[in-house]
């Protein structure tokens, strides 16, 4: 120990509070498990401070400043005028509730909170510093530790976010105002959202990606129609192009994009947000000391119950490899953890697992594409539902994309979902507590679906499939 070193111990010891590491901690403490949760930062981690809760946020207010402004068609004429630092001071009161929950809510179940970095010195112990320098450090001995220090956000070179002019993710939900010209680096769901997001407060925007079409991992179709409207809205799209450097210019800047042969191109921005991924932060802990490599992407391997190589020591969340960076994704994981480390029979099961993109229209996707249903081995059956014959959706205005539903053939089983249009996040979720129950086609087309919603959307993509549908053609 060092000098001013105090020993504690506790049973379960949480590096993090972010979705993966706060829920981990209610929920060993629900166990009866002694637990306490260290936190460097905010509680709330990523997701509730600069991610998830934020960015929703700014969409909302976004939506509707776009959609009051061309309801033309529905005989409504205005002019919304968008005050930056007021819808900004809205979002941050919507942060401050939620994140002011999630510390009550640990108290409420008895989790021990502590502020400060934590680092191992052991497989069985960490040392806490809290806060600057001289604010002292204490050391706490462990049974059983969840690392749940998540991510951060990828640098590029030349492009430090230190400068006034250089985005992350995290500057772009902070502002104050909003930039004349965009230019946003990757057109991956992040670089998407923003844009989309900034395009409708009333920026040019500009998005630049090195790929030949936005939203990786995605299929082409429900790429097709976000990249659609996305034009619609005015945002210019350049693919096939990597930002190399930035530089000022009379009143502004100017970012220099490299094409595949040399030739570069050049665009005038005020503001240029780099969105180009998520590191974990695995780095920073000292995990040699506790016997932990991470692998050559700098991740935390896991196996099923989320333990790591070192047989007391967990990790969940953004951290760890073979998982998608998802904060529903770090919440499960932090459940099976606890309950693991409490002696509950629980294993990660990841065959339903949701992911959605607030773009505009939305995507929510779930299980398995028709390919990947082929490669598994499955004889694939799908259905389809165009949300241009749901009437619902055409009475909302938004009748863009359609709702896509994969089964096997032979038993009817739901496999998965890909679903492009309004409301894609909430919808998604049918289908995954379908694939989660074992539900079969049959289930979900002889389910009656209230009246006009866009659910129904879901039932006819199920009847499609059984060459059943009413309001589409069966293929
Ligand atoms: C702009 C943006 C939008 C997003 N939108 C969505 C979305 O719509 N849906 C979705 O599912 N996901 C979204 N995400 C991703 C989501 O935020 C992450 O998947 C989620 O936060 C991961 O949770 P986590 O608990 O693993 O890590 P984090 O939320 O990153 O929390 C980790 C915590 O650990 C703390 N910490 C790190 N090291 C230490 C240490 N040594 N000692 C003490 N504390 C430490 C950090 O300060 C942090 O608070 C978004 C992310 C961004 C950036």
């Amino acid at each position: 120990m060092v000098v001013g070193d105090i020993a504690t111990g506790t049973d379960v010891l949480v590096i993090g509070a972010g979705p993966g590491g706060y829920v981990a901690a209610i929920r060993a403490a629900q166990q009866g498990l002694d637990t306490t949760l260290v936190e460097r930062d905010a509680y709330g981690g990523t997701c509730l401070n600069y991610g998830c809760i934020p960015s929703k946020a700014l969409i909302t207010g976004s939506d509707l400043a776009h959609e009051a402004g061309h309801a033309e068609e529905m005989g409504i004429h205005a002019d919304p005028v968008v005050d930056m630092s007021q819808l900004r001071d809205w979002k941050d009161g919507v942060v401050d509730q939620l994140t002011g929950g999630v510390e009550k809510l640990c108290k409420a179940n008895g989790v021990n909170l502590v502020e400060g970095t934590a680092r191992f010195k052991d497989e069985n112990a960490v040392r806490i510093a809290h806060g600057g320098e001289g604010q002292g450090s204490e050391t706490i001995e462990f049974e059983h530790c969840i690392i749940a220090t998540g991510s951060r956000v990828i640098q590029i070179p030349g492009f430090e976010f230190e400068d006034e002019h250089v985005w992350s993710s995290r500057d772009a939900l902070a502002a104050d105002s909003i930039p004349d010209r965009l230019v946003v680096v990757g057109g991956g769901y992040i670089g998407m959202e923003l844009s989309t997001t900034f395009a409708k407060l009333g920026s040019d925007v500009t998005v630049v990606e090195m790929l030949d079409d936005i939203l990786p991992g995605y299929e082409s179709d429900v790429a097709r129609v976000v990249r659609q409207r996305a034009e619609d809205l005015g945002i210019d799209m350049h693919f096939g192009e990597g930002a190399s450097s930035w530089r000022e210019e009379d009143d502004g800047i100017i970012v220099t994009t490299e094409l595949e042969g040399g030739d570069e191109n050049e665009y005038r921005a005020d503001k240029v947000l780099v969105a180009v991924g998520r590191e974990p932060v695995a780095d920073t802990m000292e995990l040699e000391n506790a016997g932990i490599e991470t692998n050559e992407r700098g991740f935390i391997e896991v196996d099923d119950f989320r333990r790591t190589e070192a047989e007391n020591i967990y990790a969940v969340g953004d951290v760890v490899a073979d998982t998608p960076m998802l904060a529903h994704v770090a919440s499960k994981e932090g459940i099976v953890a606890a309950e693991h480390i409490a002696g509950e029979p629980v294993a990660f099961d990841s065959q339903a697992v949701p992911a959605a993109v607030f773009t505009d229209p939305e995507i929510g996707t779930v299980g398995m594409t028709e390919e990947e249903a082929e490669e598994a081995g499955f004889t694939p059956v799908v259905g389809q539902m165009p949300f241009r014959a749901s009437g619902r959706a055409l009475t909302t205005g938004h009748a863009n994309g359609f709702v896509r539903i994969v089964a096997d053939e032979d038993s009817g089983f739901v496999l998965g979902a890909q679903i492009v249009g309004p409301e894609a996040s909430e919808l998604v979720a049918e289908v995954a507590l379908a694939i989660e129950m074992g539900a079969t086609l049959e289930d979900i087309a002889s389910t009656i679906h209230t009246h006009p919603t866009l659910a129904e959307a879901v039932m006819e993509a199920a009847e499609n499939a059984l060459g059943q549908a009413i309001h589409t053609l069966n293929r």
